[in-house]
């Protein structure tokens, strides 16, 4: 079958959830067992994410590949429960460098480089290539911001440019608000942002809409007559207590059939053992009976949730598979002093990843703390080399100790820069990145009763590590290296010498998924569980 095309976008606000309706089309399509892959496009001019700032743009997600990308990869990663590659993003960027490079090459002598045709053929060339090269039968395109927007104009008329060509399904995630005091659905936004979506020759085929409450009949009627849809076609996506959810109530709408309809696919039956895990995975993160845990996360991006989606999640599917429900208490590391309540009353305490000083001081008491009170304590990336900082200061007693990202001229530099890190000028894409190979040393560490296994993978994301030199003084003092990379030159998991806390210079909440979860966050919940009593 040649590949067909959906295309999710929003007319009318962004943040409205298009990551997770892509996701919830890609998990369908695969419980279907047929071949998807999903395409994001962001309209800013970065290469890639790993130069934007967190705290604004959410967490940055790194693939196997090394890419860093939008933190939407996280959310098709896990419904999909499969590994993406980079070849799945698309940015401005890439887009205006790769036609600039081709300008150069001499790919359009004598012709003056346009938006239409150039910028659009190459998109809609590279779309038909991805879906050939892999046999895809479904290719679901998410286009980053808002219809209307000039960093996504190109963009929405190539996929026009597609749709006269190749079957191409356009899905509109929209809002429909409902004002308390009137308490009625109001459906005029959506219809004005239809009218500026048709104006640029792009009718929906769907209308997914979002809401505090289920989308009434009336509503749907409305919302029917004016996209020129059957009823059928208006699907609800009001607000649920779990994301992964979603899938289900598309199907219990029929969308799954309509959309195979749509895009002009006989019936075939679901993948039912498929269905079965997944719909186990669904209930276990939804039940009511699970046993509450408290977690404290330290971290100095807290304000903006996004910015640590992963690690959110990962506690979330950990905490399901073995019957558990945490709930997440989020504190700004600055602030620490005014926290000590919530520390206390934590059941087990995170330091997350991050870059720059700020904060920093402050995780390193909420470690102190977990370490000398006896809570579980989990440090990522990060958290595993303030993890090294607060042991070298307090247990070995070297007071100044630190890493050189945030004081260069400590001398006991425990933490440092990467050898290979030295001579790089350039900042996009040159940290050490993407899954690599770990050695789990020893059978009785928390890392070897986690994974089971003497060699591993995961993913990373830094510039820092334990400085080699200082490893001796740090293990003297009892602190353990649990791991190290698939080389032997860089630590990869330390632990303390007595209680549950474990660093690792790796990523575990990258791959972690509701079908999957990562094993270090599932021996940490269950450490916080006993915790708890
Ligand atoms: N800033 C640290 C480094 O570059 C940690 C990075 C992270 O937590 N992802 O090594």
């Amino acid at each position: 079958m040649t590949t067909r095309f959906v295309v999710v976008l929003g007319s009318l606000l962004s943040g409205l959830g298009k990551g997770i309706v892509t996701s919830s089309l890609l998990k369908i399509f695969d419980l279907y067992d047929y071949k998807v892959l999903p395409v994001k496009f962001d309209g800013y001019l970065n290469y890639d994410c790993g130069t934007m700032n967190p705290y604004r743009h959410g967490e940055v997600f790194v693939l196997d590949d090394k890419s860093e990308v939008d933190m939407d990869f996280g959310t098709y990663e896990r419904f999909l429960n499969r590994e993406l590659t980079g070849k799945s993003s698309i940015t401005g960027g890439k887009l205006f460098s790769e036609i600039i490079k081709r300008e150069r090459e001499g790919a359009y002598l004598g012709e003056d480089v346009q938006v239409i045709p150039h910028l659009t053929n190459l998109i809609t060339d590279g779309l038909k290539k991805l879906g050939k090269d892999e046999g895809l039968d479904f290719l679901i395109i998410e286009v980053g911001g808002t219809a209307g927007d000039l960093e996504n104009g190109y963009f929405l008329e190539a996929m026009r440019e597609l749709s006269q060509k190749e079957k191409v399904i356009f899905i509109d995630v929209t809002l429909i608000p409902e004002l308390k005091a009137v308490g009625e659905q109001k459906t005029k936004p959506t219809q004005i942002a239809l009218r500026q979506l048709m104006q640029i020759g792009i009718k929906p085929d769907f209308l997914v809409c979002r809401g505090d409450n289920r989308l009434e009949s009336t509503t749907k009627k409305k919302l029917a007559l004016y996209a020129n849809l059957p009823e059928d076609n208006i699907i609800d996506d009001s607000d649920s207590d779990c994301v992964y959810s979603l899938p289900e109530s598309f199907m219990s709408q029929n969308m799954d059939r309509l959309l195979l309809k749509a895009l002009g696919v006989s019936k075939r039956k679901m993948n039912g053992p498929k269905l079965k895990t997944w719909k186990t995975s669904v209930r276990a993160l939804t039940s009511t009976k699970a046993k509450g845990v408290k977690i404290a996360i330290v971290g100095k991006y807290v304000k903006l949730k996004d910015a640590y989606v992963s690690v959110k999640e990962a506690l979330q599917h950990s905490a399901a598979a073995v019957g558990l429900n945490p709930s997440i208490m989020w504190l700004e590391a600055e602030d620490i002093d005014s926290h000590v309540d919530e520390l206390r009353e934590a059941d087990g305490i995170i330091v997350p990843g991050g870059f720059g000083k700020r904060g920093i001081e402050g995780m390193i008491k909420a470690i102190k703390f977990a370490r000398e009170n006896g809570k579980p304590y989990l440090g990522l990336c990060l958290g595993m080399q303030l993890m090294a900082v607060e042991f070298a200061r307090n247990v070995c007693g070297l007071k100044d100790a630190n890493s050189t990202e945030f004081d260069d001229a400590t001398k006991n530099n425990v933490v440092d820069i990467l050898p290979s890190q030295r001579k790089l000028n350039s900042k996009g894409g040159t940290m050490r990145l993407g899954t690599c190979e770990i050695q789990i040393i020893g059978r009785d560490t928390i890392v070897f009763a986690s994974y089971k296994s003497p060699r591993i993978h995961e993913r990373h994301r830094h510039r820092y590590e334990i400085n080699p030199e200082l490893r001796p003084v740090l293990e003297k003092a009892g602190l353990r290296v649990s791991a190290v990379s698939g080389d032997e030159q860089l630590v990869e998991c330390i632990e303390w010498p007595g209680g549950f806390g474990i660093g690792s210079q790796f990523h575990p909440e990258f791959t972690s998924r509701p079908e999957k979860p990562a094993p270090l966050f599932t021996s940490f919940t269950r450490a916080c569980a006993k915790n708890a009593g």
